[in-house]
Order: structure tokens, then C-alpha cells, then sequence
């Protein structure tokens, strides 16, 4: 330990003994009031100040006053203030220290004769801070005009950590002002981006739990300081190792861990840590104190670039207190309890499939978005989830209530009785139209004037495939292989695809499956795959182009597929092809694959059909062509979508911008309906248009007699199907395509149209 650092407060210096004190009371026998009591005269005699007092804040936002040593004792329980009002509520809004020596003049003063303070000039307020959060505040103020040096303001914001622990245990509940909770249990309502549908009731499970630590206060000094260092060193260490070995985890990219790496040698942060050491913390105190600061900052930042160096710095004090606690970071997925709700920062696709599906009701997200791979696995599970939640981990306790909206993006955190009966409620009603869809499982879907429509699902994991028999779909009708590669840790070698893709097969009990090549580029990234920085990766190199100019790639997964399915019906499909040329490209890589196995004596597959998504707005030009040479054709209505209105799909200004039910999108798909029914070839769709039932209504009515879509979607369409009289809902749909209305979309006349002809939408 350098001397400076002994030599601050010397070996008993006011600070530690401070400290000392102060957790003795805490151990006492006493009443919390009582404690508190004692807590603020030690306060005022060992930092010699003629005022200490405690407020703390309540559920309504207000700052009550809890004790004071100094001002009127008859003031306690009874002055209260607003976050922003006074010198107190300017601390507690800004989360930031206040130091003044002439506190009357300061224009944020706000007087209150009941306290009697108007006698004291200086004043020294720090927030008392937990996960960021503001619990209350802590003030000293003295008579005379004095400036509180730095490390006065240090000592103090250590001493309100042992506040804030007070605080967050719950024993100051029952002594504050009848029918006002403290601000740690108050219900919140958080606003994200629903990921997955489906409402959630449970309790919180932090996915990576919070470290609690315990020992607040340091016995030895030295000590703490040695550990300090050790652990800075370790961890840098550890980082260094990572980024050198390449080894980076799922969703640990290689600019994250650079970050962590140049944060890890700040300066400024590695001085504020030994200054919390110094005022007599124990070394994880230190990273909790510093933490705690970050996150309060992070708070109240709206700068994104801030926001994400804030997190760096959080993220690297989480690993310095799993470095001193000896925690490893594996998470705790044992003894998860019934009715969990995880709650992460972030989390990769294949962390949350190792959590017992069963027992998940949810899942919240700080960074996730819609289209991020966990949202895919959680719909993929079922499980309701919810993305872009800002700060939410900061808010919530280990075992909280929470309700989770799936559908409309809502989190409720810690909610009231009626929110949670509403809440109830809804989730009943969910589940008696679940039992409605599943019974008709084995209907067949028909239109009641006779027409078959044939319902398929879509899918990429293993356990995706529970639904087929569960919905009654027909076929897996778009198989997204890239999902299995985007959950792996490093890049699955073709043993590995092969035995994927035959379990993929056992599971499906026969029914056929249309397997999509790899889709991978854009925002399909690979975790362990260097990322191609291009200014538009959405018409940059991806899918297709990869596949044709990596050959190796494709033939390894194409190897893979044909073996995988010997003996059996393989479909296989392509995506993002723009012209016949490439279709004819891939198709060769096929048959130079069928030749080499055959070559080799394996059994092939006993058919094989090769098709294509149409997604790309060039091929709608070259539909004669293509007809004629592939087996079957699948439009990917989402991608068409954006390159046909020119709108990036992952964009949040103008993703939803344009309506599929639009004249210029249904005449286009048109086009491929007349041109597929022509030419005799095998027609379906696989966006997610074709599971939103106003969506798939239009789509029958221009002639689509194929759809295929998420599991959740089959029974609502199945019903509007059983519904829907086909001539009649075509004659009028035509109608409004052949007459020029200059409506950019259709969407409300079609409901109407539902509406009036009884139709489930
Ligand atoms: C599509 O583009 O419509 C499609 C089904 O493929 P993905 O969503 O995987 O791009
Ligand atoms: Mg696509």
C-alpha cells in the first residue's frame, strides 16, 4: 500500500473508526429508530458537525426526514420534500454529492422553520445510493462557514453505505409515516419492445445474480488494499488471456472485451477504488461504492455512446467483485424456482435454453432487441419476452413480482393488487383460447366454401419441433438452419450438422421438412466469425453470396443435409437468390455433393427437391425462368417487404412505415401466384405475414393456398379459415387491387370486410 494511502487518515483515522462504530450499532439489540438515532450522532461527532441527518425516500417520491442529531428532533417523520425541492432533493434527483459553505445562499435553498436549520451555513450532502438508485440522503451541516474537503465527501457517501443497507434489509419500514413505503418496494412500471408474446406472472431471477457484499467495513487496511491490487491484476489478466486466445464466448465480442481491456488500466477509476479502500471499506465495498456511482450516472445519461461506457465500466466492476468474492461467473441455473422471470442485461440464445423451460414464465431484457437470436430462442420456447428495458436490473430484487406483457412491451414491476388481478385475468383468458386452438388441432383447414389451405410451421431449433404435433401443421415449411449455428459456440463441423439435422428429422414423426441453407450476414451474425463491416449489410454480403462464394461452406452443410436424410424426402431451399444464375450455382454444388456420396456407396436421399425464396424484388422479373427450373418456390415476404419499399426491416423509424396490406405488395405477390399456378410449381409463403390472420386473409384471396409460420400463429389462422367464404373475400379483395384508390394500405377496409362477415382476425 503506497504510504499516501495509510497516511490519509492515519491507522485510526476518523473515517475507519467511524466505520467501526457505526457497525457495532448496527449489530445491537435495539429498536430501528433507536439505531438510527445513534447512527447520526456518531456521524456528527466523528465528522465534527454540529447537524447529521437521515432522509429517506418514500414510494410517492417524496424525502421524509428519519433523524437528525442537531436540528429540531420534533421535525422527524414530519418534514418531507420533493426530489428536486431544497438542497436535499437536489442531491437525491441528481444522485450526486453537495457541498457548500454557504448553503442559505445556494439557489436550490429551501427553508423549513420546523428544523430549526437556519442557524447552520455549511452544509455536506451525499445520496445515499444502492444499484444506483437513490435511496435517500444523508446530510452534515456546521454552524460556522467551512469548505468540507474531498476526502470529508468521501468518508460521508462510505458512511451512507451502510444506510443504504439499512435501508434495503426493510427495517426502517415500520417507522416511517403510516401508508408511505419506502422507495425500495414501490411498483414500477417499465416501458420495452415486446420480443415475444404471451403474458408472464413470476418472480425475478436475476441471470447473473447480484453480489451481495457483505463486509462492509475493513479490519485491516493494508489488507484490503493488497487485495485490491491483486484482483485489478487478476482480472486484467484474465482479459488479456481472453482477447489473446481468441476465445471469445457467445455474445462476448472481441470490441467488447477491448473496452473492458482499456477500462481496466483507467486511471481515474483505479484511483477512485483505492479512495474508497482508503475511507475504510473492504476492497468488494470499494467496487460496490464505485459501482454505485456508475450506475447512478448511467441513469440519468441519454448520450448512447455515454450509456455505453458507463456499462463497460459496470460490467468491469462486476467482474472485479466476482474476482474478490471468488464467484465464478457461471450462472446458477440450478434450483430455479417455479414461476421464474429472468431478467438480464443481455443474454445469448444458448444461455437461456439452459434454463428448465417448465419453470420460466418470462423474459426480460436491458439491451435485446425484437431481432436479436434470444428473442428468436424465446419464441422459439414460448416463453413471453420483453427487450430494451432501460435499467431495469437497478429497479428489481431477487424474488420481486413481476408481470410481463409480452404483446405490448410492459413490464410491471412489484405491481398492485389490481394490476395483478387485471393481469390474471388476461392470462386466463389467453389460455381458454389456447384450449380452443388446440382442439382444433385435428380439424382440417378449410374454407367453408371447400377450399384446402395447407398450414405449415417454421422453425430452427430442436425444440421447435415439440410443436408440430402440438399445432397439426402439415410440414416444417421453412427450416431456418443459420438459428442452430447462431446459438453454437464455435462453428458446428459437419459430424455435428449431420447428427443436428437427423434429430431435426426423427423429431418431425415423417412430415416433410424444407430446409433453408444457410442465411447468415446482415444482422444474422456468427459469434465466432470475424464480422464484415459494410455500410449496408442488409444488400451486403449475406445468405446466397456467402454460401456461393465460400463454397466450402455450403458444400459442407449441403454434405451434411443429403446425409443426414438418407433414404428419406430432403427438401432443400436457397436463400436471398436474385438471379437464375445463382440458383444454377448452388443447385451444381448439390449434385457435385449427390455425386461425391454416391461415389462413396452412401445411401441418398430418396428424393430431392431443390426451391427457392423469393425475397429478392429482381426475381419477380425472372419468375418465367425460374419456374422452370426449381421444384419449389417460398416467398420470404419479410425481406421482400423491405427491398420492395426500400425499408430496413431492423430500422425502428421506418420498419413499420409501410403496411403489407398495400396495393403495390399484394399485386406484386400476385404476380407470383399466377406465374407459379402457370407453370404448375409448388407455391408457398414463409413471412410473417402469413401468420397474422388479417395478413393471411388477404394472402388466400389473391390466390395463396400455402402458408407457413411461427407455431403460436396456426390456430388463429385456422380459425379465420373455417371462417372465411374464399370467393367472397377475393372477389373483394381484387376489387380494391384493380381500382386505383391512392389508400397506401388496406388494412381497415379488410377488417371491416372481417368484421361484417363474422370472420376471426
Ligand atoms: C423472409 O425474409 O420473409 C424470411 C422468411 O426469412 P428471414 O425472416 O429468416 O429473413
Ligand atoms: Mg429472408
Amino acid at each position: 500500500m503506497p504510504e499516501k494511502d495509510v497516511a490519509m487518515f492515519g491507522p485510526l483515522g476518523g473515517p475507519r473508526l467511524l466505520l467501526r462504530r457505526l457497525r457495532e450499532v448496527m449489530t445491537e439489540p435495539i429498536s430501528p429508530q433507536e439505531r438510527l438515532d445513534k447512527i447520526v450522532i456518531h456521524i456528527a461527532a466523528n465528522m465534527v458537525a454540529e447537524v447529521c441527518s437521515v432522509y429517506v425516500l418514500r414510494a410517492d417520491g417524496r424525502l421524509e426526514l428519519f433523524a437528525t442529531e442537531g436540528l429540531n428532533r420534533e421535525a422527524v417523520h414530519l418534514t418531507t420534500m420533493r426530489a428536486g425541492e431544497g438542497l436535499v432533493g437536489l442531491i437525491a434527483e441528481t444522485a450526486e454529492p453537495l457541498a457548500l459553505a454557504d448553503a442559505q445562499h445556494h439557489p436550490s435553498f429551501s427553508y423549513r422553520p420546523e428544523t430549526g436549520e437556519e442557524i447552520y451555513c455549511s452544509f455536506l450532502g451525499v445520496p445515499i445510493l444502492r444499484g444506483g438508485n437513490t435511496l435517500g440522503v444523508l446530510v452534515v451541516q456546521n454552524r460556522a462557514r467551512r469548505l468540507y474537503p474531498e476526502e470529508e465527501v468521501e468518508a460521508l457517501q462510505t458512511t451512507a453505505m451502510l444506510l443504504a443497507e439499512m435501508i434495503a434489509s426493510g427495517e426502517l419500514q415500520s417507522i416511517g409515516l403510516p401508508d408511505n413505503d419506502i422507495a425500495l418496494h414501490r411498483p414500477l412500471v417499465f416501458q420495452g419492445v415486446p420480443i415475444a408474446d404471451g403474458v408472464g406472472l413470476g418472480h425475478v431471477v436475476l441471470h447473473e445474480p447480484r453480489i451481495i457484499v457483505k463486509q462492509l467495513v475493513a479490519e485491516d487496511a493494508k489488507k484490503e488494499f493488497d487485495r485490491l491490487d491483486m484482483a485489478i491484476d487478476a482480472m486484467r489478466q484474465s482479459i488479456d488471456h481472453l482477447i489473446e486466445r481468441g476465445d471469445i464466448g457467445p455474445g462476448e465480442h472481441r470490441e467488447v472485451l477491448e473496452a473492458f481491456r482499456m477500462f481496466a488500466h483507467d486511471r481515474g477509476w483505479i484511483r477512485r477504488l483505492r479512495e474508497a479502500v482508503a475511507t475504510g471499506l473492504t476492497a468488494e465495498a470499494a467496487v460496490e461504492r464505485v459501482q454505485n456511482d456508475a450506475r447512478a450516472k448511467l441513469q440519468r445519461q441519454t448520450d448512447p455512446y455515454m450509456r455505453e461506457r458507463l456499462h463497460d465500466l459496470d460490467d468491469l466492476a462486476n467482474r472485479l467483485l466476482h474476482q474478490l468474492t471468488g464467484r465464478s461467473f457461471v450462472t446458477a441455473h440450478a434450483d430455479l424456482p417455479d414461476n421464474s422471470i429472468i431478467v438480464a442485461r443481455s443474454m445469448g440464445p444458448a444461455a437461456l435454453l439452459d434454463y428448465d423451460r417448465a419453470k420460466l414464465r418470462g423474459l426480460v431484457l436491458e439491451d435485446a432487441g425484437a431481432s436479436s437470436h434470444v428473442a428468436i430462442v424465446a419464441r422459439a420456447l414460448g416463453i413471453a419476452a420483453v427487450g430494451e428495458v432501460a435499467n431495469i436490473i437497478d429497479f428489481v430484487e431477487p424474488g420481486d413480482a413481476l408481470i410481463i406483457d409480452g404483446a405490448s412491451g410492459t413490464v410491471h414491476v412489484r405491481p398492485t393488487p389490481d394490476v395483478e388481478h387485471a393481469y390474471a385475468e388476461k392470462a386466463r383468458l389467453r389460455a381458454r383460447r389456447q384450449e380452443q386452438y388446440r382442439k382444433l388441432r385435428d380439424v382440417p383447414a378449410v374454407t367453408k366454401d371447400g377450399v384446402p389451405i395447407d398450414l405449415h410451421m417454421n422453425a430452427g431449433l430442436l425444440v421447435d419441433l415439440q410443436h408440430v404435433s402440438e399445432t397439426g401443421a402439415a410440414s416444417i415449411g421453412l427450416f431456418r438452419t443459420e438459428i442452430q449455428f447462431m446459438v453454437a459456440s464455435k462453428f458446428p463441423r459437419m459430424r455435428e450438422q449431420e447428427t443436428f439435422y437427423k434429430a431435426v428429422l426423427a423429431e418431425a414423426e415423417g412430415r416433410p421438412i424444407t430446409f433453408r441453407t444457410l442465411d447468415i450476414g446482415s444482422d444474422k451474425v456468427l459469434p465466432y466469425m470475424t464480422k464484415v463491416e459494410e455500410e449496408n449489410p442488409a444488400l451486403g454480403w449475406r445468405a446466397i453470396r456467402i454460401g456461393l462464394d465460400r463454397p466450402g461452406l455450403l458444400r459442407m452443410q449441403l454434405r451434411s443435409l443429403l446425409r443426414a436424410a438418407a433414404g428419406r424426402q430432403l427438401r432443400i431451399m436457397f436463400p436471398m437468390i436474385a438471379t437464375i444464375d445463382e440458383f444454377e450455382r448452388a443447385k451444381a454444388l448439390v449434385e457435385r455433393e449427390v455425386a461425391y456420396l454416391r461415389r462413396h456407396n452412401y445411401v441418398l436421399p430418396s428424393d430431392l427437391k431443390l426451391g427457392v425464396m423469393v425475397e429478392v424484388p429482381a426475381l419477380l422479373l425472372q419468375l418465367d425462368e425460374l419456374c422452370t427450373r426449381v421444384d419449389f418456390l417460398s416467398v420470404g415476404t419479410n425481406d421482400l417487404m423491405q427491398y420492395l419499399f426500400a425499408a430496413d426491416r431492423d430500422n425502428k423509424r421506418v420498419a413499420s412505415r409501410y403496411d403489407p396490406l398495400s396495393v403495390p405488395i399484394l399485386r406484386a405477390l400476385k404476380c407470383v401466384v399466377d406465374k407459379a399456378r402457370e407453370h404448375a410449381t409448388p407455391l408457398s409463403l414463409c413471412g410473417e405475414m402469413g401468420g397474422h390472420p388479417i395478413e393471411a386473409l388477404a394472402l388466400l384471396a389473391i390466390g395463396f393456398r400455402s402458408l407457413s409460420m411461427s407455431p403460436a400463429c396456426i390456430g388463429p389462422v385456422k380459425a379465420m379459415i373455417l371462417a372465411t367464404n374464399l370467393e367472397a373475400v377475393a372477389g373483394f379483395v381484387t376489387s380494391l387491387l384493380d381500382v386505383p384508390t391512392g389508400s397506401p394500405s388496406l388494412r381497415a377496409r379488410l377488417h371491416k370486410f372481417a368484421e361484417a362477415n363474422r370472420i376471426p382476425v
